[in-house]
């Protein structure tokens, strides 16, 4: 072992004293703490992935496709049946999950010298990304209730006039959608300030009880969606995130990604997994009544829960979260202290192990009272 520290070696003032992202992953009985679908992929599929990669193994001595241009065309095609909104594959962009989505996005727009704001509390990985990319992150407001205050969020944009604006929605880790009228304000206010980016980060969309946004798309070049395989699709362990925007988005992006960035096995097993779109879209459906469900009986046992248009859901109010996320562990069921004061976050996983979770925390309110 070597007792070199990291602020022993050069690095970046920035990077000073910080910690990396990290969810813990706790070998427990029932992990409900990073949003994953809880359904392994189903068997056909499977097979199907494995003969796509054997076909990809076999042209592995040379580059993939640069382009990713089949991959795209089908999640072109994907969101243009799903997101109500015609797209072609020069509007898609694909990477290694969307956190590299995102990472290519605050490279080309964001950087030394310029900023990047987001409505907290919301997904920390944008702030991460952004001080990875020298991008300076500004915490913008949220209301009590975690919704989006329209004319805090307009004055915060008006005041630093931020080069990209995130908006989360479905929100992770409150679970609440942003209502299509806000998004559009606060891209005319990001317009009128600068103008800047504003990228949808809709990486929960498919367990909304709304649509996507994708149909703001249409004659707004500063406005980017980005998705991903890893939550409706069954596949974080794939990395596999896009996004949608007007066609010089995407020429723009170019500009900094990595060559050859996607790998010809990560292409073939997406493909494998877009063929089984009607399937996978089928769990999401239960997912969604599981994660009703998780609401509901939250509620009946006397907690506070954020509404939750995303694949899991947040409940309260704690005195000491770290300590009722610690009471629920040693219950054998794991779900996520983001730091929010009062608040945890639980994943809707099977309906046994959401049953496992709410006896855990029914017993722990009584512990609590
Ligand atoms: N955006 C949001 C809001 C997320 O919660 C996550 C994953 N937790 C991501 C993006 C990143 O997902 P991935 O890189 O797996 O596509």
């Amino acid at each position: 072992m070597s007792d070199v520290r990291i602020d022993d070696l050069p690095v970046r003032d920035e990077l000073r004293g910080k910690s990396p992202y990290g969810a813990p992953q706790l070998d427990v009985p029932v992990r409900l703490n990073t949003n994953e679908n809880p359904y392994p992929l189903p068997e056909p599929l499977v097979e199907r992935i494995a003969e796509r990669v054997r076909e990809a193994a076999r042209g592995l001595n040379r580059y993939p496709d640069r382009d990713a241009v089949r991959l795209r065309t089908e999640l072109a095609a994907y969101l243009t049946k799903t997101g109500k909104y015609p797209l072609g594959m020069a509007n898609v962009w694909a990477a290694n999950g969307s956190n590299e989505v995102i990472q290519q996005l605050l490279q080309t727009f964001g950087g030394p010298g310029r900023t990047a704001i987001g409505f907290e509390p919301s997904y920390s990985m944008h702030a991460l990304i952004a001080r990875g990319t020298g991008t300076g992150w500004i915490p913008g407001p949220r209301g009590e209730d975690f919704t989006i205050d329209l004319a805090a969020a307009r004055r915060a944009i008006a005041e630093h006039r931020p080069d990209v604006v995130f908006i989360t929605t479905p929100n992770n880790p409150t679970g609440n959608a942003v209502p299509p009228e806000t998004v559009l304000a606060l891209y005319e206010a990001a317009q009128a300030a600068k103008p800047s980016m504003v990228i949808v980060d809709e990486a929960y969309v498919e367990f909304s009880h709304g649509d996507s946004l994708l149909p703001l798309l249409a004659g707004r070049p500063h406005l980017v969606v980005s998705r991903t395989m890893s939550k409706a699709f069954g596949a974080a362990g794939l990395r596999l995130g896009y996004l949608a925007a007007d066609p010089a988005v995407v020429d723009a992006v170019q500009l900094v990604r990595l060559p050859y960035h996607l790998s010809a096995i990560t292409q073939a097993t997406a493909l494998a997994a877009l063929e089984y779109t009607d399937t996978l879209l089928g769990y999401v459906e239960q997912l969604k009544s599981e994660r009703d469900r998780l609401v509901a009986e939250l509620r009946a046992i006397g907690y506070d829960v954020t509404e939750s248009d995303a694949n899991f859901v947040q409940f309260g109010r704690f005195r000491d979260a770290q300590d009722a996320w610690r009471r629920i562990l040693d219950r054998g069921v794991l779900v996520r202290d983001n730091g929010v004061p009062g608040w945890l976050r639980v994943s809707a996983g099977t309906p046994e192990e959401n049953d496992a979770f709410l006896d855990a925390v029914r017993e722990v309110k009584k512990e609590l009272e």
